[in-house]
């Protein structure tokens, strides 16, 4: 007897299948006749993939300046894990893990190298904010929770240290266990091609497609020599969208060049979710659909890529044993005009629409799913 059995899924590669959930798990896909508590029938129409997985959120709620509560960016819009990228250093983690505890999303940390995390804009200004022994400690109470780790790498965060806080982000990940590096990138100093040459396999560069001096594109539209080296290297493009770190000038000639993003992020927090121009995740994923990748490319950067970028286990797949965790949406033919950080506009035609989600076998309807009635979770 299955907990949960979803009939006639559709899938992004738009075969369709029958797919089982038992005690918080995928039990079996296919066509399935086994008995379940509860069935529900998807009729081929909507979509479902593995769960939403954002790799760059703010939801640390007693943040003073990037607060949100994880569910707000999390399951309410399909969103089955989060992971918050450095609002909290080894001073706030504990707090941050206790509190998003009652989270129906499940949430992750990558450890600020501050360990005042931010609390204000410049937490890398003062290097005595940079404690190795603070971070592994952290790293050590927090081992499932504390993913990665990240450096803000702009500055307005650095002030006058320029390179220095990068060189003791890499010295600290080496000490512990070469956990994955996430580095924002925007104004200069330091230079993108003095914080590319640091970067090795692994690391994640976010706010890749921003339309600052940091740009990944140099002034007649090529790649950077440094960021090239850098991805042939094996390091990470994540989006990172967010209020000010994303243009669609600069991510439509990357795509065109052939510069895509391994993960789709959103940088979400209250403002910019309810003010935009970010929203949601599904909404920054369907920005990329308008600039021309398709759905499949566009779920693989919010599921498999996701999970492997953060090294987490049963996430990111459709596969038996792996966590039940799927998000169920359509993609609704609707004109749309989208926004990006400088409030440029771009016409489409497509919106990804999440409808319910799926966390560890449990189901949660979106307000959109509710409102349509089309299937009750
Ligand atoms: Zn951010």
């Amino acid at each position: 007897m299955f907990d949960l059995l979803l009939r006639r899924a559709r899938l992004v590669d738009d075969t369709v299948t029958d797919i089982a959930i038992s005690a918080g798990k995928i039990a079996a896909l296919g066509d399935i006749s086994g008995p379940a508590v509860k069935s529900v029938d998807l009729h081929g129409e909507h979509y479902v993939s593995a769960g939403w997985i954002d790799s760059h959120v703010h939801c640390y709620p007693n943040s003073p300046i990037y607060h949100d509560q994880p569910d707000s960016v999390g399951i309410a819009t399909g969103v089955t894990t989060v992971i918050d990228a450095g609002s909290t250093g080894a001073d706030d983690i504990d707090d941050f893990y206790t509190l998003t505890r009652q989270a129906t999303t499940e949430v992750y940390a990558l450890l600020n190298i501050s360990r005042v995390g931010l609390i204000a804009q410049n937490e890398l200004a003062n290097l005595n904010n940079i404690d190795a022994s603070a971070v592994r400690d952290a790293v050590q109470r927090h081992p499932d929770f504390i993913v990665g780790l990240k450096a803000r790498m702009s500055s307005s965060v650095v002030g006058d240290n320029g390179i220095t806080p990068l060189e003791r982000a890499k010295a600290i990940q080496k000490e512990n266990g070469d956990l994955p590096l996430m580095v924002h990138i925007g104004n200069n100093p330091p230079n993108l091609d003095e914080i590319a040459d640091l970067l090795t396999s692994g690391d994640i560069i976010t706010h890749c497609y921003n339309g600052k001096p940091n740009r990944i594109l140099t002034p007649g539209g090529e790649l950077r020599a440094s960021v090239a080296r850098a991805l042939r290297r094996g390091v990470r493009l994540d989006v990172g969208h967010g209020s000010a770190s994303f243009i669609f000038t600069v991510a439509k000639r990357a795509i065109a060049l052939g510069i895509l993003p391994q993960t789709i992020s959103s940088d979400i927090y209250c403002r910019n979710r309810i003010d935009g121009p970010v929203r949601s995740l599904a909404n920054v994923m369907s920005k990329f659909l308008a600039i021309g990748l398709s759905l499949p490319q566009v779920i693989a950067c919010v599921t498999d890529h996701a999970a492997e970028g953060l090294r987490l286990k049963q996430k990111g797949r459709l596969a038996v044993g792996y966590d039940a965790d799927l998000t169920i949406f359509d993609l609704k033919r609707q004109p749309v005009l989208f926004t990006d950080a400088e409030h440029e506009s771009l016409q489409a035609e497509q919106l990804i629409t999440p409808l319910a989600a799926i966390r560890a076998g449990h189901g949660y309807m979106t307000e959109q799913g509710s409102a349509e009635h089309a299937f009750d979770l």
